[in-house]
């Protein structure tokens, strides 16, 4: 039986609100997969030499190591190198401030993204790559979902990934679908910062995701994108984005999920 544990592993608070960073545990047996990965012990550790002070200011960072994956894993009673695998939904620096502590583990990723992320746009940290891990970058819709163009990510696992072009907010931002004990989670990232966002067309954080979208008509495509799955199929799975701290917490547990 796969497990799937839930993770917060950011905290936010900036005059806007407040926002998480809600990251998937896949557990088979002892073998881990992760989604997403937070920001990093180190970077916990030295916040403002890893990350640089206006990031920290701008977003409204605040460090507590025992968010980090690393150590809600060490207290799951796994290893680092348990992690295999890390999915990215893209490279913005709240999402893989955790890569570092997994260098063994290999990346998945979208090659728009990576690509991005080479280019130099200063929204990416590079360092957060600087330990040279092993990438695997897909750029080939190889399959549909739910009549979304998809990329089946290479894992030798009984789970189900497949990347999901979702662009706009980065030019290689991706969901993820996961298939776990017959059931689909729909991971959108950052397609939408708020889950009210779905039913809001008007909402006033979609004014913050403008500023932060690299290509904002993209950005609001794939949110229809994503509306239009949750609206005809959202019942038939578990839908959620990365941020928005209530999903995490008011959701109640389904099956073999676990909220830590
Ligand atoms: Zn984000």
């Amino acid at each position: 039986m796969t497990k799937v544990h839930h993770l917060n592993c950011v905290k936010i608070e900036s005059p806007l609100g407040s926002a998480i960073g809600h990251c998937l545990l896949i557990q088979e047996n002892q073998k881990l997969i992760l989604i997403d990965s937070g920001i990093g012990f180190m970077e916990s550790k030295e916040p403002e030499k890893r990350l640089g002070k206006d990031l920290i200011e701008v977003v409204g960072f605040i460090f507590d190591k025992s968010l980090t994956a690393i150590r809600q894993i060490e207290k799951l009673g796994f290893k680092p190198e348990n992690v295999e695998n890390i999915i990215c939904s893209h490279l913005d620096p709240d999402h893989i401030g955790g890569l570092a502590d997994f260098p063994k583990a290999k990346i998945h990723v979208s090659k728009e993204e990576y690509e991005s992320f080479k280019s130099g746009n200063e929204r990416y940290l590079q360092q957060q790559l600087s330990h040279k891990p092993d990438l695997e970058l897909y750029e080939t819709n190889d399959t549909d979902w739910y009549g979304l163009s998809a990329r089946r990510v290479k894992l030798n696992a009984q789970t189900e990934v497949l990347l999901i072009p979702l662009f706009g907010h980065t030019l290689g931002h991706c969901g993820i679908a996961i298939k776990t004990n017959n059931k689909w989670i729909f991971y959108v990232g950052d397609a939408y910062y708020l889950r009210a966002e779905l039913e809001d067309k008007n909402h006033p954080v979609g004014q913050l995701a403008t500023i932060r979208a690299v290509d904002n008509q993209l950005r609001l495509e794939s949110l229809e994108a994503v509306r239009k799955v949750v609206r005809r199929y959202g019942n038939q799975m578990e839908y959620f984005g990365y941020h928005d701290p209530t999903e995490f917490k008011e959701r109640k547990p389904v099956g073999n999920n676990v909220y830590k």
